[in-house]
């Protein structure tokens, strides 16, 4: 509901309320809130008894909110993603009459996790289904959902979301909204993930600090103790280290509107002119082989001093 004026400005809004809206609509994006959102949207449309779609507050839109209209079928209802018995209630309950509703609509979530056997099935009851049932599909990464299936569904891209969408949609009495924002690259579930942190801030500081300090080997005890106390939050840590370099990138490339961390301009200008190109491509390349290595659950220290002495080994290796 939260992200309803956005949801009113697509086309999928206007189709929905005034055309015949198709019956298998895929939603893609790596965004899970942003994909929960706009099926829950979706669902109140199709069922708002108001005239002014969905209105939010009639007896329908109420049920769709809390989860609560029989009509309305979600699946996995038990793991992460539909398993077989599952589907089989999907594929027999498309034959049977809505409960209470003129219609009944399946939410299936995780569908880019199913198995392609398990996809393979899902596939005839997409293809022909009676004309008061709906699918909405949820899919993270569309290159793992079959083309047959693709091919059924009308498929819609969820766009990342702008600063201004952001600071609308998330609580505004949290220390680290700001800095979720300039990080969370558009996406609302890693900026809800990243306001759950109790110091966000403090690590976006840490990154900065480093990036801009540190230019001695002298230094790498002060910033790898630090560090050490971390190892929870580290993949976090990574994903700033990340962003700040892609925004140097966009700085270099002239794109200065894709940064949505632009309140640290400063400190992008001068990593920027502290590191040449070749080194930042080291240095990110070194941050993806480090994550792999924290998957494998490789010493954490080690890694941590790793970390630290690829940066001051770029910094001197690929002088601007
Ligand atoms: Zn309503």
């Amino acid at each position: 509901m939260r992200s309803l004026e956005i949801f009113k400005k697509t086309p999928l809004y206007a189709e929905l309320v005034n055309g015949k809206p198709i019956h298998s609509i895929m939603l893609i994006s790596p965004d899970q809130s942003q994909l929960d959102d706009y099926a829950e949207m979706m669902c109140m449309t199709l069922f708002c008894s108001d005239t002014n779609k969905p209105c939010g507050k009639c007896n329908n839109c109420q049920k769709v909110l809390h989860h609560n209209l029989v009509d309305i079928l979600e699946y996995p209802k038990q793991d992460d993603v539909i398993k077989s018995d599952e589907l089989s209630q999907i594929v027999n309950g498309i034959l049977e009459l809505p409960y209470e509703a003129d219609k009944k609509v399946f939410v299936l979530s995780n569908v880019s996790s199913m198995d392609m056997l398990m996809q393979n099935k899902l596939l005839k009851s997409l293809e022909e289904p009676p004309k008061d049932v709906y699918f909405i599909l949820k899919v993270s990464n569309e290159n793992q959902v079959l083309q047959t299936v693709k091919s059924r569904c009308r498929k819609i891209y969820l766009p990342n979301l702008s600063e201004d969408e952001l600071d609308k949609l998330l609580p505004s009495d949290n220390v680290n909204k700001e800095e979720a924002i300039a990080f969370c690259g558009g996406s609302l579930s890693q900026a809800e993930h990243f306001l759950k942190q109790t110091d966000f801030k403090g690590n976006v500081d840490l990154i900065f600090d480093i990036l801009l300090n540190y230019r001695n080997s002298s230094q790498t005890l002060m910033y790898s103790s630090k560090l050490y106390d971390k190892k929870n939050e580290f993949l976090d840590i990574i994903s700033i280290y990340l962003k700040i370099l892609q925004d140097v990138n966009y700085i270099r490339i002239g794109r200065r509107d894709l940064i949505y961390s632009s309140t640290h301009m400063d400190e992008l200008l001068r990593i920027c002119g502290d590191f040449s190109v070749d080194a930042i491509l080291g240095m990110v390349s070194d941050a993806i082989k480090l994550i792999e290595k924290f998957d494998r659950n490789c010493n954490f220290n080690a890694m941590v001093d790793s970390f630290l002495l690829g940066i001051l080994e770029v910094r001197h290796k690929c002088p601007m």
